[in-house]
């Protein structure tokens, strides 16, 4: 896949240029200089040479195959040149050049013509508005980038040159190696996805690395990175999560920021590692890369100094790891050559004075207990101790073991020459425990992911024509919002269990039609042009007789003359009152770049205050609708507190599933809501007593 991009035989750069400084020199420099070893071809329509090499006056002048060209002409001259690539059977080109979308609607116009012609030609394109691609396999540095990765196993690819710019010197100055550097740029052509799916095929690209703005095809990238996480693990930094980053990302590349929560459940749906920060990037790539995943969550701490240890304990508290407890046959043997006042619990405490022989025995010992799965070395730079001693031996030891040791050396100066011995021997080293921390999570979470059981999905029976039958009559009246009885008909096509209810337009009617539904009841205000109907004095529950009823109609009437006279009544709904149910919310959403998406929280009138709810993106597995029922940090109260029943979860479950469907049956469903959905006691079920839907054609 993408072949030409990484192993070309041979390479065109249109707009190579004499002047140092100038990006068509760089551009050709860069190829020139480490090692590629492919034909290269400068294009200069003024030039007879460049940098001891023949240049031409286009790409027609070159009486040979080229598979890769690299453009950076100006804008205006952008197109004329994959024309040329076009009619040469250049099926690959990297299009270096900016002035396209990202400077408005005149360069997205340009673009748009840019990539229809693109694809008519067949040429695939990387860019516009791109700093390059790397391979260092093929020792290819086609980008200006001021330098040349290492060779190493990090794939990585970023919507921003900057980016990609502060990455590599980061990766230079921590020895840290790449299989490939992709500057995605505009993504034209060429997205994320496919630049993915291309690493995962890449056998020297271990663990993929992307920084990203903006996903082209939200359902088409979770796709793919289910399927590429179940080899490798992609790590993903999304800016523009907030709405201040957002607007910059905007105004940035052009691109459409999706809502954060949209994000979220993406990424943690299909096994993608999210970096917050990146500094986050970038710990968590030094692991991955070099090292084992975890097999369990057992975690040593070896220290020897108190502080920096309770730090890395309280950082494992709060992750999934388990800091256990040391069995006795490894504490006897700890004991043997550790001093009385050395603590041999977790973390282990081998204090002070301890010198590198110290350090080597315990790890030595710690390493061979098939309990602990992964260690963490931490070191203060005391007098007695000479970290570069204890960094070879880590080293040494580190080698024929299949677990992941992971050292934090605290300090700068006494510790440098320690940190680079890690570099250069591939051990992940911090300035932080809890950094080191997050990273061994996150590899944690990782094996998980890739060892749980294939997704199951669940299919109801359901009669969708029904369903299209009333969005039509809604779409014929110029309609957008679903009237409650509407809704309610929907709900049920789709299986969901909804309260007995009758409609009264008198209180006669009212009576009677409370005695069929039976005491207790609830009445409401039935009105399409009543939204919130609790608000404006429309609900009244508990009735339990026959003067209440007469009572609650009265005053329902009433309060809606007062309050709303101009709404059309349709009558009071009289109905079933659902008795001990917990009140819960479920709601269907669309996102611009993921698709439509489900949300479950605790209702009730402090739904909005709290916010706590958990989004995930439809269509739900059953382990995703559990797993977002237990999110919500409100989730103990469903199980009951204090001598309460627990609320049935599997009717939530059911109901969010039934939810999902029905978001991916009907793409014409731009909003929904069920709140409340009353949730009874174990066993008993659920029951939606309240609905909202809002469909577009
Ligand atoms: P709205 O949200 O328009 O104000 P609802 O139909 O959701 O109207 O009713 C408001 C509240 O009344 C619900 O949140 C719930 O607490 C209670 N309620 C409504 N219907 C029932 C019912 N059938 N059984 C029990 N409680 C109900
Ligand atoms: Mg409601």
């Amino acid at each position: 896949m993408l072949e030409h991009f990484f192993s070309p035989s041979s390479v065109a750069v249109v707009g190579a240029s004499q002047k140092p400084g100038k990006i068509g020199h760089d551009i050709l420099n860069n190829i020139l200089r480490y090692g590629y070893s492919g034909a290269v071809y400068p294009i200069n329509p003024n030039a007879r040479e460049i940098l001891g090499h023949k240049a031409y006056h286009n790409l027609a002048s070159v009486h040979y195959d080229i598979d890769l060209a690299v453009i950076a002409v100006p804008p205006a001259g952008v197109m004329d040149v994959v024309e040329q690539c076009g009619k040469k059977k250049i099926d690959s080109a990297v299009i270096i050049t900016a002035g396209f979308k990202e400077i408005g609607p005149e360069g997205t116009r340009l673009e748009e013509e840019l990539s229809m012609r693109a694809r008519d030609l067949g040429v695939r394109i990387v860019g516009p508005n791109c700093l390059g691609i790397v391979d260092t396999a093929s020792s290819l540095n086609a980008s200006f980038a001021a330098g040349m990765p290492l060779p190493g196993h990090i794939g990585f690819f970023s919507q921003s040159g900057a980016m990609c710019v502060a990455i590599l010197d980061w990766a230079l100055g921590e020895n840290v190696g790449f299989s490939r550097f992709v500057s995605l740029g505009n993504k034209m052509d060429i997205s994320e996805t496919e630049m993915m799916l291309s690493m995962a095929q890449d056998e020297n690209t271990r663990v993929i690395l992307g920084y990203l703005e903006s996903i082209e095809d939200g359902q088409h990238f979770m796709k793919a990175a289910r399927e590429v996480t179940k080899t490798k693990p992609v790590i993903i930094i999304k800016s523009g999560t907030t709405s201040s980053g957002a607007k910059a990302a905007s105004s940035h590349t052009g691109a459409l920021v999706g809502s954060n929560h949209a994000f979220c459940a993406a990424f943690e749906q299909s096994g993608v590692i999210r970096a917050e920060s990146t500094q986050e990037l970038f710990s968590y790539a030094m692991a991955f890369a070099n090292q084992p995943l975890p097999k369990g969550p057992g975690l040593a701490i070896i220290t020897n100094s108190g502080g920096p240890g309770i730090l890395a304990a309280d950082a494992c508290d709060r992750s999934s790891l388990h800091l256990i407890p040391i069995r006795k046959e490894t504490a006897d043997r700890l004991r043997e050559f550790l001093p009385p006042t050395a603590s041999v619990y977790n973390p282990i405490d081998i204090i002070g004075d301890a010198p590198h022989e110290r350090y080597e025995k315990t790890l030595e010992v710690v390493l061979k207990d098939e309990m602990i799965h992964a260690v963490l070395v931490l070191l203060t730079p005391t007098a007695a101790v000479d970290p570069e001693a204890v960094a070879r031996g880590i080293v040494e030891l580190a080698a024929d073991v299949d677990k992941p040791i992971m050292t934090v050396f605290m300090g700068e100066r006494r510790v440098r020459g320690a940190r680079k011995i890690f570099q250069d021997h591939s051990i992940p080293t911090y300035g932080y425990p809890e950094d080191a921390i997050a990273a061994m999570d996150a590899m944690l979470s990782y094996r998980r992911w890739r060892e749980r059981s294939e997704i199951e999905y669940q299919r109801f029976e359901v009669d969708r024509s029904k369903v299209r039958k009333i969005f039509a009559s809604v779409i014929k009246q110029h309609r957008h919002d679903l009237i409650e009885s509407e809704a309610r008909r929907i709900l049920k096509t789709y299986g969901f269990r909804l309260p007995e209810s009758r409609i009264a337009r008198t209180t006669k009617e009212a009576v009677k039609a409370a005695s069929e539904v039976g005491y207790p009841v609830v009445m409401k205000i039935a009105s399409p042009d009543v939204l919130h109907k609790s608000d404006m004095g429309g609900v009244r529950v508990g009735i339990e007789n026959e003067a209440m009823a007469k009572d609650a109609f009265f005053h329902i009437t009433s309060n809606m003359q007062l309050r709303q006279p101009r709404a059309r009544i349709l009558g009071v709904m009289v109905q079933e009152m659902i008795s001990q149910g917990r009140e819960v919310i479920l709601g269907i959403t669309r996102d611009i770049q993921f698709g439509p998406m489900i949300m479950f929280g605790l209702g009730g009138i402090y739904v909005e205050v709290l916010k706590d709810v958990a989004f995930r993106i439809a269509p739900l597995s059953v382990e995703e609708a559990d797993a977002m029922i237990r999110d919500i940090r409100s989730f103990p109260l469903l199980r009951g507190v204090r001598g309460e029943p627990a609320a049935d979860i599997e009717g939530i479950r059911d109901a969010l599933l039934r939810l999902s469907q029905m978001a991916i049956d009907f793409p014409e469903i731009i909003e929904a809501d069920i709140n409340p959905l009353l949730v009874c006691p174990e066993g008993r079920g659920a029951v939606a007593v309240d609905a909202r839907i809002t469909i577009q054609e």
